[in-house]
């Protein structure tokens, strides 16, 4: 059989290793191949679905929206009643009132739409040297090229020439790198900091305790945007019982960038939360900054986030996501003490990883816990994600976990 299909993940080597792996189904916290093997989905897909899988009233919704209306593109003075639903819906729940919501088809889409935003703000408002925008290290913004230029993993950004100029990066963990960033170049000339609250991608690091703080408040004193990547920890995967990590960490950003869990995957879509006091020199002086997408706010897509938060409200699922930080804390700690294993970093709402020992062994763990049942991914450097869906159980987790012990103590 051959594949025209390439992810491009890290963990491609063992999938070409191991044999294909084809998923046909999926059913709360589980996938199924198509021998109908039953797997734990250690991540949600890819941190997105956090209702699980296999939600039918989901598929109904957007069923019933395309039968009705596809979808109409909401340029002007004109979009689809479920756009405008979703719209008000999702502003309701904003960590900053009055936040205006801007569509995308997904989380780069939106990550460049708070990047070029942040740069035509600051020109709309009178101080165009404010182009500069920070990122840090090990971050993960998407595969666009503002999203790559700002991420902290310069492979990405490798043989592509050169990408968004203007782009400084700082140490990921070290608040008083920004401060050392703004002596050297200005804060005058600084438009945004793009910071996720929990760094994913790049290898899940949960942030060092008063980080977030130290710079949300950094960027405040200076007139520096604050952009929350929430991609990932958006729609409760950050705990605490809250929409947004933001929340969680009081951090009132200027804008939050979210896709995933905003419709838990089952259509693509991304959203920007831009904050009143930014929004408004556009949305309400009638200024149009010449972006936007055909897609943005699609009517099928809404309709299907519609119903995930539906079931996130009815099935009280953010509380279930931060009861899970406790539940994957406790069953997962313990896997610390291996010999294969670094560290077990954890706490932090539904996000969890085990970092190898040896990260070279990442693409064998993988494969040997694909065998064992469990859907995991490296992420980073051998670090083997830990964040599911909403719905997994108590005793799913502790299933989980006992599966990743008894591969890691052979590996
Ligand atoms: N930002 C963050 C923090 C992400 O984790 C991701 C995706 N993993 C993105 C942006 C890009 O989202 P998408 O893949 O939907 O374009």
């Amino acid at each position: 059989m051959t594949y025209s299909l390439w992810h491009g993940f890290a963990d491609m080597a063992s999938v070409v290793k191991n044999g294909p792996f084809v998923l046909t189904r999926g059913e709360g916290a589980y996938v199924f191949d198509a021998e109908d093997n039953r797997y734990i989905d250690a991540t949600a897909g890819l941190w997105f679905t956090n209702v699980g899988h296999g939600r039918t009233e989901i598929a109904d919704a957007v069923a019933a929206q395309l039968g009705k209306l596809a979808h109409f593109s909401g340029f002007g003075d004109h979009a689809a009643d479920v756009s405008i639903e979703l719209a008000e819906r999702l502003a309701a729940i904003a960590p900053v009132a009055g936040s205006k919501i801007f569509f995308t088809s997904g989380g780069s889409d939106a990550v460049e739409t708070a990047a070029k935003l942040a740069r035509r703000y600051w020109h709309e408002v009178g101080q165009p040297d404010r182009t500069i925008m920070v990122g840090r290290s090990k971050a993960y913004h998407g595969m666009h090229v503002a999203g790559t230029s700002l991420a902290g993993i310069p492979a990405n950004g490798e043989g592509y020439g050169e990408l968004m100029p203007g782009v400084e990066s700082i140490a990921w963990d070290d608040a008083k790198s920004l401060l050392g960033l703004i002596e050297r170049i200005g804060a005058e000339r600084i438009a945004a900091f793009f910071c996720e609250p929990i760094i994913g991608a790049g290898g899940v690091y949960l942030p060092p305790d008063g980080y977030l703080d130290e710079v949300r408040g950094i960027c405040r004193d200076h007139g520096i945007l604050f952009v929350a990547d929430e991609v990932v920890t958006g729609f409760g995967r950050g705990g605490a019982q809250e929409w947004f990590a933001s929340s969680r960490f009081d951090l009132a950003p200027d804008m939050i960038t979210t896709a995933k869990g905003l419709t838990s995957g089952y259509v693509p879509m991304g959203a920007v939360f831009i904050a009143p006091h930014l929004a408004d020199p556009f949305f309400g002086g009638g200024v149009w900054w010449r972006h936007g997408y055909t897609y943005g706010g699609h009517a099928g897509a809404a309709a299907a986030a519609l119903a995930n938060l539906d079931i996130l409200e009815r099935e009280n699922l953010l509380q279930r996501a931060s009861a899970l930080e406790g539940e994957l804390a406790e069953a997962f700690s313990p896997l610390a003490g291996l010999d294969a294993v670094a560290e077990v970093r954890t706490g932090l709402g539904a996000v969890t990883a085990v970092q190898l020992a040896d990260p070279a062994q990442a693409p064998t763990a993988v494969a040997h816990l694909r065998r064992a049942g469990v859907v995991t991914r490296a992420a980073g450097q051998g670090a083997l994600q830990v964040s599911p869906s909403f719905v997994m159980t108590t005793e799913q987790v502790r299933d989980m976990a006992d599966r990743f012990g008894g591969v890691l103590e052979q590996l």
